[in-house]
């Protein structure tokens, strides 16, 4: 006999709530997670309708009070049922409760007061607005965010204080500012949460060049005759694969079907999502990370009711509630923000695909440096490749130069800057043009150390190191824990103790050393705290306002700069030198996204790639745009050593407050993997990359296996263990299949 876990109401706070029933024999085939049933409820047996969410063969509550499943609802299509088979598919291949992965597909609506809700309108007449709008306009260095607030008032009447200054991104000073000048108002007013933007009836259409063309074609096609499909457009940067995608759309969408847009967090910018508003007006709803439940959820019942067709937005909006879904687009496919960092820890590509089986949907994927996992598909036929070999507009590739730091060194220059380098900024600061240096965040961070006897300062809680804060203070980065800055090295006690600057702060003197008139802006965590400080830096430097833009690798993405004709990469070895078997991989992504950079618009651009190894086969790849001779480079490697995507790895993490506790614990679940599987490979267990967190022990055991499924198996033994284990309960276990960092 078997029983059935079911709930009533999915839409609300009830997800947790299950009901248990019995599942009759006669329905035993039919009945299978997010399938529909109809039940009978309460003391008076209510026929209604529920969703199964769990089997199991034993009972957990008494048997005699249990009743049978009455019906199950055929040809059930309701969007429910998609979402709760999504939600076993995280749990069965990533490790989590159900109720973790209902609670990740399906938005819980929490009761929320009405808010108040600011909204701006104009204060004058449209000529009068026009004429103010002229005038910003001739100002040299005028206000991008005045700019834009008026054009936006010139076609709404009123405007979502939240849409102008997170979407629209419009600095609240500007907002402000012309409000004191009487040609705006600001007013609360309560009402409902919908974010608006006219359809722009006179944008230019563009026209698919050759290849683009042939690229859509192809999907609609087969789309025609009814053949669904995962695609991996393979197109270099700026090749215009966004069109492409639009394109696909707008046949998707005039047969009645939907579309959800992935696009990671960071390229969400004010750029992209215009692009996507413009074309197709307010059938688009965009959802951001920053978004409250209750907007989120709004978002999201938009998208059941057919008020909208079109949801772009990180990788949580792969579950929105679409009936009718046809497309799922997922844009710079390789990022790593696409895998989830909290249980279940999904990655958005194969959820997607699986989604869209679900659904009946196509999928296509894009990027300018396929990741191993994507592009190895399509040459075992999994998925299709499509190729656009070339950029939108004719525009050359940026040329690329490497400069070998050792020699650099050899010949006395010991400054951040190559002499190559010197002399291309010194040129393109004269010719007016701009620059992108370019920095990896893993650089030299400002962490306290002796330069005696090189002893680092840590964390009590946590086992990282300290960093330096102004007012003579040193803080942990993990869990907030703040001292007095150390005068003596407790080690040696020498006085030459310090931190090292952030490289890109490091940078920044130099370039302002080397060129006094220069106008310089640093982007990286520092300088982008406040909740828009990224987008306004990046505004900033589009309108020309600084010549020279220093930043991590936030600054390759989403922001297409006409005006860069030079970027220069300080140092391309940092990430190679991370110990994660994705570190090459890495590289040649960022390296190629940094020199996609420059020579957007009319003027040839040129990349200076500084290294101390200028013959990794990583940095040569991405300094000839050389995808290919990168993949089968890399592909050799991963599967000499046997990393995905020739094989896949599940990280097992085991966490405790006792150390003992975490270690003997740890040793236990290594023996039931080894009695359960004695030919798999087991790496472990031992101390997690940060060993202690907020006075919390890890460790960790890495499984390898050829078969994913042999994963599964070694994931769902441990869970069994793990319920029926008595000893120690004060452990805590999760999972993490083929991890980004190891
Ligand atoms: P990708 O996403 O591949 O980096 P985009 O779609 O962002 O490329 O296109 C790069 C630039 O080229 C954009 O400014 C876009 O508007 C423009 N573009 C793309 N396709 C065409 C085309 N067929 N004709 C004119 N401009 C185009
Ligand atoms: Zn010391
Ligand atoms: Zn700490």
């Amino acid at each position: 006999m078997k029983y059935a876990d079911i709930i009533i109401d999915i839409s609300h706070e009830r997800l947790d709530k299950t009901f248990e029933y019995i599942v009759p024999t006669e329905l035993e085939n039919q009945v299978t997670e997010g399938v529909q049933v109809v039940i009978p409820f309460g003391q008076g047996n209510r026929a209604i309708t529920g969703y199964v969410v769990g089997l199991h063969n034993k009972p957990e509550f008494d048997v005699t009070k249990l009743k049978p499943i009455a019906r199950v609802l055929k040809d059930s299509i309701a969007i429910e049922s998609q979402l709760i088979s999504l939600a076993a598919f995280l749990k069965k291949n990533y490790g989590s409760t159900m109720n973790q992965a209902l609670k990740t597909v399906i938005p819980i609506k929490k009761k929320e007061n009405e808010k108040l809700k600011k909204e701006i309108s104009l204060n004058i007449s449209l000529e009068q607005a026009q004429i103010e709008l002229t005038q910003i306009l001739t100002k040299k260095n005028h206000a991008v965010g005045k700019e834009r607030l008026l054009r936006e008032l010139l076609e709404v009447d009123v405007l979502d204080w939240e849409l102008a200054t997170k979407k629209l991104q419009i600095p609240s000073s500007n907002i402000r500012d012309l409000e004191s000048k009487g040609i705006v108002k600001v007013e609360s007013v309560r009402t409902f949460r919908n974010p608006h933007i006219n359809k722009d009836a006179n944008q230019k259409h563009i026209v698919l060049n050759e290849e683009q063309e042939a690229a859509a074609e192809t999907i609609k096609a087969d789309i025609d005759t009814g053949r669904r499909k995962t695609y991996l457009i393979h197109g270099v940067t700026g090749s215009g694969k966004t069109e492409v995608y639009m394109d696909v759309m707008e046949h998707v969408i005039s047969m009645g079907q939907q579309v959800i847009v992935l696009i990671p967090e960071i390229a969400l910018t004010y750029q992209t999502v215009m692009r996507f508003y413009t074309r197709f007006g307010d059938k688009v709803s965009i959802l951001n990370s920053r978004m409250s439940p209750g907007e989120r959820f709004d978002q999201f019942e938009r998208a059941k009711s057919g008020e909208i067709s079109i949801m772009v937005g990180p990788r949580s909006a792969l579950f929105t509630p679409f009936a009718n879904l046809g497309l799922i687009i997922i844009d710079e496919e390789h990022e790593p923000s696409y895998k989830s960092e909290v249980i279940p820890r999904y990655h958005a590509r194969e959820t997607a695909v699986y989604r869209a089986k679900l659904a009946g949907a196509t999928v296509i994927l894009g990027s300018a440096t396929p990741s191993l996992e994507a592009y190895s598909r399509t040459q075992t036929g999994e998925y299709q490749l499509i190729t656009l070999h070339s950029r939108a507009m004719g525009q050359d590739m940026a040329s690329c130069e490497i400069v070998d730091l050792r020699a650099e060194l050899q010949s006395g220059n010991r400054s951040m800057l190559s002499r190559r380098l010197q002399e291309l900024m010194a040129d393109r600061l004269n010719k007016h043009q701009q620059i992108m240096l370019f920095l990896n965040r893993r650089g030299l961070m400002g962490f306290v150390s002796c330069r005696a006897c090189g002893h680092v300062l840590k964390c009590p809680h946590c086992d990282v190191a300290l960093h330096l804060h102004a007012g003579g203070k040193m803080k942990c980065h993990y869990c907030g824990y703040t001292t007095v800055a150390a005068k003596t090295c407790p080690s040696c006690g020498s006085k030459y103790i310090g931190s090292f600057k952030a490289g890109t702060q490091r940078l920044e003197e130099i370039v302002k050393e080397l060129f006094p008139t220069a106008r310089v802006l640093r982007m990286d965590a520092d300088t982008t705290k406040g909740k828009d400080g990224h987008e306004e830096i990046l505004s900033a430097f589009a309108a020309h306002e600084a010549d020279v833009l220093i930043g991590t690798q936030m600054i390759v993405k989403g922001h297409d700069f006409a005006n860069v004709t030079l970027v220069g990469i300080i140092a391309a070895d940092i990430s190679l030198n991370e110990s994660d078997y994705h570190s090459g991989e890495r590289t040649f992504q960022l390296l190629t996204q940094a020199v996609g950079r420059a020579g957007r618009g009319s003027e040839p651009g040129i990349a200076v790639i500084q290294t101390y190894q200028p013959d990794n086969y990583s940095v040569v790849a991405s300094a000839n745009q050389d995808y290919d001779s990168f993949y089968s480079q890399e592909y050799a490697y991963r599967r000499l050593l046997s990393y995905p995507p020739c094989s896949h790895i599940l990280g097992i993490q085991v966490s405790c407050d006792k150390q003992q506790d975490a270690i003997k614990q740890a040793d236990i679940l290594a023996d039931i993997i080894r009695q359960a599987d004695s030919n798999i490979i087991i790496m472990g267990p031992e101390d997690a990359y940060i060993g202690k967190l907020k006075d919390v022990y890890r460790r960790v055991i890495y499984v390898k296996a050829d078969e994913y499924d042999r994963l599964v198996n070694v994931k769902d033994t441990i869970e069994a263990f793990l319920l029926q284990q008595k000893q120690y309960r004060n452990t805590s276990t999760w999972f993490d299949f083929d991890p980004i960092s190891t």
